[in-house]
């Protein structure tokens, strides 16, 4: 609003318009509104800056589909699929693909628009895009999910490619998925090539890759402690975690890694509390419950040192650090509040746009440091990225070598937002500096590559 104030020149009519047209998806504006107020300063002093966001907000091409699929008693279900191709500004169109029932074009088209920021952050070459469709993974059979990615890809795969596009996963998407993705585009196109990242580590995809996400969020929230004074980093703390996919699962070993040690994991069905802390080997029982049989943590609360809290979230518990690391708009007003009560002095976003508004203006104001996702959640991406630079050169990294880029790019993430916030005359405000930085990186390369 403030910077259709200032600027009065026909140009914010332009940008209402196309703002009228999203009315009626509220987490693709929600997103929008806050680059926009982070970018405001650029926005207002730069025209071709303004031009820019205008067409930074319109995704280059959404591919809608229908994918019909037949379950185990022989009937038929039809389900909506998306692709929104963002932006190809700084690579191919990348970024992953959910399947939720959740699912629709306002939460690809925010997703999509985060990774757009996000991808630039990693500095490695890449554009942005998501997808997905509104299928419910949950409760069915392995050879359900395995007809539903098959007729997924035979639409999908006239649209992506190495060079092109590179989906990879996202919530309802692992490995599993990745695998029976990637069979039916092999099939259908008959080329064995870089076309998804996540993909099994023998047959073509990166080590490292499923613990990108988690190990990339601590790493990043490591840099930050120390960069606001802390010198011992996150050793000692303690840490409510959200989720229990694998970016909390990761997230978990690698602050055991560094000293901190994790309180609670989540789902959809409650909280999971270990007043002692997870342990490695409560770890395992973890993965094996949510990798292995898919079963909700409810099904391990008679583990003597769990306590289960059914229909809560960990926001409630006293911690120093906070990761919301399962979904969008967790993280709601009151509980910044009550983290904020409760000591908390840090929040990083492993998930996407975990934060609402109200929440984010709370923790600000309490002084609480903040990771934001499009910095802290990056290192999956990235290491996507590492996946297609080693498919394109028929390499295969060890894990020590993808571990040790991982790093280089996360403090790279954390000197240039930290930098760029100083920039903006915001210093430690590291959502503004992340916003900052990357619409930069994005908006120079648009201008010098014209307007089509
Ligand atoms: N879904 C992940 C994200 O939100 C990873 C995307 C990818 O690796 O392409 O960044």
């Amino acid at each position: 609003d403030s910077v259709c104030d200032t600027v009065d020149d026909g140009r914010c009519s332009v940008l209402t318009q196309a703002l009228y047209r999203d009315r009626t998806e509220p987490e693709f504006l929600q997103t929008v509104h806050e680059i926009m107020v982070s970018t405001e300063s650029l926005l207002m002093e730069n025209p071709k800056y303004f031009d820019v966001f205008q067409r930074m907000i319109e995704p280059e091409r959404v591919i809608t589909f229908r994918v019909p699929w037949v379950d185990d008693n022989g009937r038929t279900h039809v389900n909506r699929g998306f692709r929104v191709q963002m932006s190809s500004t700084l690579g191919p169109y990348k970024g992953g693909l959910r399947f939720h029932p959740t699912v629709n074009l306002s939460i690809l088209k925010f997703l999509a628009f985060e990774q757009l920021f996000k991808n630039a952050l990693t500095g490695v070459s890449l554009g942005a895009g998501k997808g997905g469709a509104d299928f419910d993974p949950k409760g069915k059979s392995d050879t359900e999910v395995m007809r539903f990615c098959q007729s997924f890809m035979t639409e999908l795969c006239k649209h992506i490619g190495p060079g092109v596009d590179v989906p990879a996963g996202d919530i309802g998407v692992g490995g599993r998925e990745i695998g029976y993705l990637y069979g039916q585009y092999k099939r259908l196109t008959g080329r064995f090539e870089g076309a998804l990242t996540g993909k099994g580590p023998t047959w073509g995809g990166s080590h490292i890759r499923p613990e990108a996400t988690g190990y990339g969020a601590v790493y990043f929230s490591e840099h930050m402690m120390r960069g606001a004074g802390h010198v011992k980093g996150l050793e000692g703390m303690r840490a409510a975690i959200s989720g229990s996919g694998n970016v909390a699962q990761f997230a978990a070993e690698k602050l055991l890694d560094l000293g901190a040690t994790p309180m609670t994991f989540s789902d959809s069905g409650g909280t999971l509390y270990c007043e002692t802390g997870f342990t490695r080997d409560h770890l395992a029982l973890i993965q094996d419950l949510k990798n292995n049989k898919r079963g909700r943590l409810s099904a391990i609360a008679d583990v003597p040192e769990f306590t289960y809290l059914p229909e809560s979230t960990p926001w409630g518990m006293s911690c120093d650090v906070a990761f919301p690391c399962a979904t969008q708009n967790e993280l709601k007003a009151e509980d910044a509040q009550n983290l904020v009560a409760n000591g908390c002095m840090a929040v990083v976003e492993g998930a996407n746009m975990p934060t609402t508004p109200e929440a984010y203006q709370c923790l600000k104001e309490s002084g609480v440091l903040f990771g934001p996702a499009k910095a802290a959640n990056a290192g999956g991406v990235g290491v996507s990225g590492l996946e297609m630079a080693q498919n394109s050169g028929g390499l295969s990294w060890t894990r020590e070598e993808v571990d040790s880029q991982l790093k280089d790019m996360m403090k790279n993430i954390y000197d240039e937002t930290s930098a760029a916030a100083l920039r903006v005359g915001q210093p430690n405000d590291l959502r503004t500096g992340a916003d900052v930085a990357a619409f930069l990186r994005v908006a120079d390369a648009m201008i010098d590559q014209g307007c089509v």
